[in-house]
């Protein structure tokens, strides 16, 4: 069993520089980076704050300084594609500027995530108050879903489509294009198709993808349906391991297989993407999933208040259930860099740029860079476990005490 440990975490004020050396040489580490296709022992160059070089056996002679990363892996900044970051201290507000939400700067640097995207906190009503209050103050890079409902997500508003409205959704989108990167749909209880639809009017508007989250449909909307007759490829279906009998599984628990046209929705474009949280995900559907090849596209944290403090905690804890459950290193690298840069359509993140050809070709910044050690845990009291109701899987009596040193009570 395997657990990735953020060691390192390099700041982005990288101040002076040497005209005749780089500021910082990173010698020896194991670069992974799917999108350039890199998986090799490299040297990283870094001048004046951005990556300007990626190469084996850099000369790192008149740079202010050097880091050994021999045993470590240098990756792209990670990217948690489902977050949720309107914070504030009303309880009442829950998700959309109340204290269900978690500051973005808590939680991302000191776990390698540069960009976390904000799932649906905000409708079009109050994305202003959003953007002023977190986005433009954070040091971590905030984007954001919009979510269908104009009073952002909290009650009563998520349960009244006469707040759901497409165009206005679509307007706040293109206005607000280098923020808003999909529309979100959450949590709504009828069986009507409306949340989804309107969704898809705003994304079509704005030429961005949604995000579904179904809540708890009663009765529970088919998925099926979902993918093939109402969303569009690179539309993106999150919680996509979760196990709740108010929703339709991926993983047929009779059988334990994948649906068939799971399968293929996934081959036709539907991005699958984890969006662990609080009891979204079980082993009892990514276990059979994984096994047999289907794997998510992206590994998000659903981070939120509670999710933080029960079996998810962070971004790399979930990494390091995939790679538990048998994914590769280099897809789980993959489902947290440059997967997730184009699902949002912002490919200038989720890669360490393409100075590794030719020297300061195409910089980046050093935020963007992460050292990791792959530690093999197997000796060590490490459980992996998840949260919820009902499951039945491996790890379900087991409980999870590695946390930098804090133990965690199991609230299963
Ligand atoms: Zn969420």
């Amino acid at each position: 069993m395997y657990r990735l440990i953020w060691v390192l975490l390099l700041l982005c004020a990288v101040s002076s520089v040497q005209a005749q050396g780089y500021t910082l040489v990173i010698k020896g580490g194991t670069v992974i980076d799917p999108k350039n296709n890199i998986d090799a022992v490299m040297d990283v160059a870094v001048t004046d704050g951005k990556i300007v070089r990626v190469a084996k056996d850099i000369d790192a002679r008149g740079a202010l300084q050097t880091v050994d990363a021999r045993g470590l892996l240098v990756v792209p900044g990670l990217i948690d594609l489902h977050t949720h970051v309107f914070f504030g201290t009303d309880p009442a507000r829950a998700y959309d500027g109340g204290s269900a939400s978690v500051p973005p700067d808590v939680f991302a640097p000191r776990t390698g995530v540069t960009t976390v995207v904000d799932a649906g906190c905000s409708g079009w009503k109050d994305f202003p108050a959003f953007k002023r209050e977190v986005i433009e103050v954070s040091r971590t890079r905030v984007l954001a879903f919009l979510n269908i409902v104009g009073g952002g997500m909290r009650s009563p508003y998520e349960q009244d489509l006469h707040e759901m409205d497409g165009k206005m959704a679509g307007i706040t989108a293109r206005q607000n294009k280098d923020i808003i990167v999909g529309i979100k749909v959450a949590h709504y209880s009828g069986p009507e198709w409306t949340p989804v639809d309107e969704a898809l009017k705003a994304g079509r508007m704005a030429n961005i993808p949604v995000m579904i989250d179904f809540g708890g449909n009663n009765p529970p909307l088919s998925i099926k349906e979902l993918f093939f007759d109402h969303l569009r490829p690179g539309d993106i279906f999150t919680h996509c391991f979760g196990q709740l009998s108010s929703r339709e599984f991926v993983v047929d628990t009779l059988t334990h297989t994948v649906k068939p046209f799971v399968r293929e929705a996934q081959q036709k474009g539907i991005v699958f993407d984890v969006g662990y949280g609080e009891i979204s995900f079980a082993f009892s559907q990514a276990i059979p999933a994984v096994k047999s090849g289907f794997l998510p596209n992206s590994i998000s944290t659903d981070m939120h208040i509670r999710s933080m403090n029960l079996a998810m905690r962070d971004l790399p804890n979930c990494m390091s259930k995939f790679l538990a459950m048998g994914m590769d290193l280099h897809d789980v690298i993959q489902a947290v860099t440059w997967n997730p840069a184009k699902e949002i359509k912002h490919e200038e993140l989720g890669s360490l740029g393409g100075g590794y050809r030719a020297p300061g070709s195409r910089e980046r910044e050093i935020r963007s860079l992460r050292l990791y050690r792959l530690q093999d845990r197997r000796d060590a009291a490490f459980r992996l476990r998840d949260d919820g109701p009902g499951r039945e899987d491996p790890f379900r009596s087991q409980r999870d005490c590695e946390a930098n040193g804090v133990t965690q009570a199991d609230a299963g």
